[in-house]
């Protein structure tokens, strides 16, 4: 592991509570196998997973404030689910506070959440590790997830929007229209057509 990945990883534990720890540790690895797999560089998979969520533990109040004062923009879905902000906070702070500065390792984690049509492999390598590390056990369809992850990443991405539509609807949560872009992009990509 390099200094960098270490350093970084010491100031994550005092970040992050326990479980967060956790799961942060267990995307940086599954990151990492995913890497190996698809060929993408392995030190920036590892870095996407170890920050990705480096900004979940602040209060949601502290993340819009955060956001504010560094200009970054607030959409509606976001000012009502404060949830969904940690992604491009998190990158902001992986660049200043954490001094990543490789663009597409900040953007990996600013689209971590919801995905984006057109994802990029390091992109997709993230998502795909956030949703199914070691320590994930909640989610439907994980076995079938994490088998399919080492054979067809895009189809793996499709099956992730899939049910977290499914999923977070079924709870009532609010999807954000970005997740239903990013599906339907994947979705049309797969059959060739639109099935929605
Ligand atoms: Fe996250
Ligand atoms: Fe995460």
């Amino acid at each position: 592991m390099s200094e960098q990945l270490k350093k970084i990883k010491k100031q994550l534990k005092k970040e992050l509570d326990k479980n967060r720890y956790q799961h942060t540790l267990g995307v940086m690895y599954t990151a990492s196998c995913l890497a190996m797999r698809y060929g993408s560089d392995m030190e920036k998979a590892m870095l996407a997973g170890l920050l990705h969520d480096c900004a979940k533990c602040i209060p949601s109040d502290r993340q819009i404030h955060l956001c504010e004062k560094h200009r970054i923009p607030i959409r509606e879905v976001e000012r009502k689910n404060p949830h969904l902000l940690h992604a491009k906070l998190g990158a902001y702070l992986a660049k200043t506070e954490y001094g990543v500065k490789d663009p597409q390792i900040l953007h990996a984690i600013e689209v971590h959440t919801t995905g984006e049509p057109g994802m990029g492999l390091l992109d997709k390598i993230l998502f795909v590790a956030d949703y199914m590390e070691p320590h994930r056990d909640k989610a439907p369809d994980l076995p079938k997830v994490r088998a399919l992850a080492f054979t067809d990443l895009d189809g793996t991405v499709r099956q992730i929007l899939y049910d977290t539509i499914h999923y977070l609807n079924q709870k009532r949560g609010s999807v954000d229209s970005r997740t239903y872009d990013t599906y339907q992009y994947y979705e049309k990509e797969h059959y060739g057509t639109n099935h929605t």
